[in-house]
C-alpha cells in the first residue's frame, strides 16, 4: 500500500471530495486539512475578519496570498503534516497550486496525486442544497442522502443542525461557477504533470473510494 501519500482533492462543492478525503486519510493514516473548514472554525470562534467573512458569504474566494500563508502556517509546516496529508479545498487556483509545488520542492518533496471527483453541476447543486451541518462538532448530513437519526438534530451530539451560510442558493450558484472554471484549470495543471486521478463522483462513496485506492496503489 502507498505510504505517506501527499494528496490534493479537486471537485465541485457537493462532489463528495470531503467524504473521499476522510476515507483516504483514514486508510493511509494521514491528516486532512480543509481550508474551508479552517475558515468555518475561525468564524465559530469569532476570529474571522469581517472582510474575509463577507467574501466567503458571497461565495467568493479569499486571496491567494492569505490562503497560502494560512495553509503553510496552520498545517503544512506542522509536525503532523510531515508524513503525508490530504488537502481539501486547497489549492483552488493555479497560483495556489504553483505555490504548493514550490513549497514542497524546497523540501525535496512532491505531490503524490491530485484526485478529481467528477460530478455534473446539477447533481452537485442538489446535494449541496440538502446539506446540513452540526455547528457544534462539524458533522455533515444531507436531507436527501444521509439523514440524522432524528430529523434536524446531530446524531452524535444532539445539537440542532444548520445550513451553512454559503450553502444558500445564491452563494451556491456563485461558488459553483467560480469553482467549475477553476477546477477545470487545475485538472489541466495536474494532468500535465501526470498526477491527475479522475473518478466518477456519481457512484456510492465506497465505490468511488475503491477506484481512488486502486489508482493510488497500482498506478498504471
Ligand atoms: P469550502 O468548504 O472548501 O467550500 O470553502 C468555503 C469557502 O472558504 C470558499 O467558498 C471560499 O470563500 C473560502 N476558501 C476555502 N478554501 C479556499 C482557497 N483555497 N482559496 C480561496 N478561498 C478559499
Amino acid at each position: 500500500m502507498m505510504q505517506h501519500p501527499r494528496i490534493i482533492l479537486l471537485g465541485l462543492p457537493g462532489s463528495g471530495k470531503g467524504t473521499q478525503g476522510a476515507l483516504i486519510a483514514q486508510t493511509y493514516g494521514v491528516p486532512t486539512f480543509s481550508s474551508g473548514e479552517y475558515f468555518r472554525n475561525l468564524r465559530r470562534e469569532g476570529k474571522l475578519p469581517a472582510e474575509v467573512a463577507a467574501k466567503i458569504n458571497a461565495g467568493g474566494l479569499v486571496s491567494d496570498e492569505d490562503v497560502n500563508i494560512i495553509v503553510v502556517e496552520s498545517f503544512l509546516s506542522t509536525q503532523e503534516a510531515q508524513a503525508g496529508f490530504v488537502l481539501d479545498g486547497y489549492p483552488r487556483t493555479v497560483a495556489q497550486a504553483a505555490f504548493l509545488d514550490e513549497y514542497l520542492t524546497k523540501q525535496n518533496l512532491s505531490l503524490t496525486a491530485a484526485v478529481y471527483v467528477d460530478l455534473q453541476v446539477e447533481t452537485a447543486f442538489r446535494r449541496i442544497s440538502g446539506r446540513r451541518i452540526c455547528p457544534s462538532d462539524g458533522s455533515v448530513y444531507n436531507v436527501y442522502y444521509s439523514q440524522p437519526e432524528r430529523e434536524g438534530f446531530c446524531s452524535l451530539c444532539g445539537a440542532p443542525l444548520i445550513q451553512r451560510e454559503d450553502d444558500r442558493e445564491e452563494s451556491v450558484r456563485t461558488r459553483m461557477s467560480t469553482y467549475e472554471a477553476m477546477t477545470k484549470t487545475l485538472t489541466v495543471y495536474y494532468g500535465d504533470q501526470g498526477k491527475l486521478i479522475t473518478v466518477d463522483g456519481a457512484s456510492a462513496p465506497d465505490v468511488v473510494f475503491a477506484r481512488i485506492q486502486k489508482a493510488l496503489d497500482d498506478p498504471a
